[in-house]
C-alpha cells in the first residue's frame, strides 16, 4: 500500500522559564492509505504534539522542530509557508479535537461551519455548500438535518456535536483525518457509535486516520495498527493483534493492565502504572520507563535501548528483548 504520510526522526521542543522541554523525540513512524494508527500514550507523553506538528498548529516560538520531516504526499510539511498550510489544513489534513464545544464556534449556526470550509477550498457557492452540510450532517448520522443545519452548537448533545465536527472534518474528503482524544468527553456509549462512525466514514471515503488516545481500550476496534509513546518517543509499534496479544514492552503490558477486562467476574483490580511521567526538560538519557519500570537494569538507565523488529510490523525498544537480557514474561495483569 502507499504512504501517505512519513513522519521521520520529528523532533519538536519548546523553549520555556524551566529550559527546553524535549517533547518528541526522534519520532518515526509512517501511515498507508485507508488506514488507522493509534497513537497511544499517557498525557504529556508527546502524542498530541506530534499530531499538531503534521498539522504546523504548533506556536513558534515558544516550539520548534528540532530534527525530523513530516513528509505528505511526498512533500515536507515542516518546509511549507504559513500560506500552502492554509492550502493544506482543513483540505488535504484535517483535525478533530477531544472537546468540540471548544472547537466549534458558538455564535455561527452549524451549517455556517460547514460551509466556511467548502466556500474557501471548493469554490462551492453559499448555496452548493448549504446542500453538501445536509448531505454530511446525513453521512454522520443526525437525524432531520435540514433542520440541525441551522442550528447552533449549543442546541446539539456533546455526541452530535463531535458528529459536527467529523462532518466539518471531513467536508473537503481530506486525505488524513487526524483525531486527537475524539471520545474522551463522551459516555462510553456514545464513544462507541462515534468510533463506529468513523470506521464507517473511512470505508467510505479513504481517510487515512490517527487516532490519538490515552485509552487503549478504544484502540481495539477502530484502529489497524498502534504506536505506544512515552516520554516523547515511541516505544513499541505494532498491528492491533501484535499490541494486545503480544505486546512486549513493559510500559504497553502497563498499559494492557490498567484497562478494564471484559470478563467482569474477574475482581482483579486495574493495576494503574505507579509513579509519574519524566521531566522532558531534563529527559532521562536511558530508557525514559526506566524510573517506573519494574524490570529496569543499569543498562537501561544508562543507554536508550534501540528497537528491535520482532516482525515486519512489530517493533519494540527495550532492553529485555537483548539476547544477553534475562528472560521476563509479561505479568497476568498485560494478558487480554
Ligand atoms: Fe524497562 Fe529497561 Fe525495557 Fe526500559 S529498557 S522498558 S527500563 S526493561
Ligand atoms: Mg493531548
Amino acid at each position: 500500500m502507499d504512504k501517505i504520510l512519513k513522519v521521520n526522526d520529528l523532533s519538536v521542543s519548546f523553549d520555556t522559564y524551566g529550559g527546553e522541554v524535549k517533547a518528541v523525540r526522534g519520532v518515526t513512524f509512517d501511515l498507508d492509505e485507508k488506514e488507522t494508527l493509534a497513537i497511544v500514550g499517557e498525557s504529556g507523553s508527546g502524542k498530541s504534539v506530534t499530531a499538531q506538528s503534521i498539522m504546523r498548529l504548533i506556536p513558534m516560538p515558544p516550539g520548534k522542530f528540532a530534527s525530523g520531516s513530516i513528509e505528505f504526499n511526498g512533500e515536507n510539511v515542516i518546509e511549507k509557508s504559513e500560506k500552502q498550510m492554509e492550502g493544506i489544513r482543513g483540505k488535504e489534513i484535517s483535525m478533530i479535537f477531544q472537546d468540540p464545544m471548544t472547537s466549534l464556534n458558538p455564535t455561527m449556526t452549524v451549517g455556517k461551519q460547514i460551509a466556511e470550509g467548502l466556500i474557501k477550498h471548493q469554490n462551492m457557492s453559499k448555496k452548493e455548500a448549504h446542500h453538501r452540510g445536509v448531505e454530511l450532517l446525513k453521512l454522520v448520522g443526525i437525524p432531520n438535518p435540514e433542520a440541525r443545519i441551522k442550528q447552533y452548537p449549543h442546541e446539539f448533545s456533546g455526541g452530535m456535536r463531535q458528529r459536527a465536527m467529523i462532518a466539518i472534518a471531513l467536508a473537503c474528503n481530506p486525505k488524513v483525518l487526524i483525531a486527537d482524544e475524539p471520545t474522551t468527553a463522551l459516555d462510553v456509549t456514545i464513544q462507541a457509535q462515534i468510533l463506529d462512525l468513523m470506521r464507517d466514514l473511512q470505508d467510505q471515503t479513504g481517510t487515512s486516520i490517527i487516532l490519538i488516545t490515552h485509552d487503549l481500550g478504544v484502540v481495539a476496534n477502530a484502529a489497524h495498527r498502534v504506536a505506544v509513546m512515552y516520554g516523547g518517543k515511541i516505544v513499541e509499534t505494532g498491528n492491533v493483534d501484535e499490541i494486545f496479544y503480544n505486546p512486549k514492552h513493559p510500559y504497553t503490558w502497563g498499559l494492557l493492565g490498567s484497562m478494564p477486562k471484559l470478563d467482569s467476574d474477574s475482581d482483579e483490580e486495574l493495576q494503574a502504572i505507579p509513579g509519574s511521567p519524566p521531566d522532558l526538560a531534563d529527559p532521562p538519557k536511558g530508557c525514559p520507563f526506566a524510573a517506573r519500570c519494574p524490570y529496569a537494569m543499569k543498562v537501561c538507565e544508562d543507554h536508550m535501548p534501540e528497537y528491535t523488529e520482532l516482525s515486519k510490523t512489530q517493533k519494540t525498544a527495550c532492553w529485555l528483548l537483548d539476547e544477553r537480557s534475562p528472560k521476563v514474561e509479561p505479568p497476568e495483569s498485560a494478558l487480554v
